[in-house]
């Protein structure tokens, strides 16, 4: 049976540590999807549209399609997977602050469907400090960004910020 793993998260915008957990992803199970909800509330500084296009330019120059693809739902996590055919939820867990928040989805999701495991993957030395806010706050007063996103994104934030 193949194993496929779904990695839900907001992505906005995708960052080097996301990256780094989809690639380690990636070697462990057969299939990834990165899921992106339809229906958070979230104030985001990128649309749904605009955070998908950006994943699949990347999964292309990262040579990562066909094992790791991007899609979208509204409605529950576990629901998303029972349609897919899909038992594992992938995480990225950074020291301190992910974890009570981390363990509490992963307590829910099961208490929700027992059949479905959330596996961690721990955050890379490199990159733990990373976080998606962050990186927006320091664009926006004019900082380098550009050892913590991929390129293609560092240009679709100055873009985005420049047009606001
Ligand atoms: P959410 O809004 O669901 O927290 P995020 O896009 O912020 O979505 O994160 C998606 C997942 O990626 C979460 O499991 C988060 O802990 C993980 N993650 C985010 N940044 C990093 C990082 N720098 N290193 C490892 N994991 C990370």
């Amino acid at each position: 049976m193949k194993k496929k793993a779904v990695y839900p998260g907001t992505f906005d915008p995708l960052t080097f540590g996301h990256l780094d957990i989809i690639k380690r992803g990636s070697k462990l199970f057969d299939t990834v999807t990165i899921l992106l909800a339809k229906n958070r509330q979230k104030n985001t500084l990128f649309t749904l549209e605009e955070r998908i296009e950006q994943i699949k330019m990347i999964l292309e120059e990262e040579k990562l399609t066909g094992r790791v693809n991007v899609d979208c739902f509204q409605g529950l996590l576990v629901d998303y997977c029972k349609q897919k055919d899909i038992n594992i939820i992938l995480r990225g867990l950074r020291p301190m602050a992910d974890f009570d928040y981390e363990f509490e989805m992963a307590m829910t999701n099961r208490g929700l469907n027992s059949s479905i495991e959330t596996v961690f993957i721990t955050t890379d030395q490199n990159f733990f400090y990373l976080r998606s806010s962050l990186i927006k706050d320091i664009a926006v007063m004019g900082g380098d960004i550009s050892s913590m996103v991929p390129s293609s994104i560092e240009d679709s934030i100055k873009s985005k910020l420049a047009n606001r």
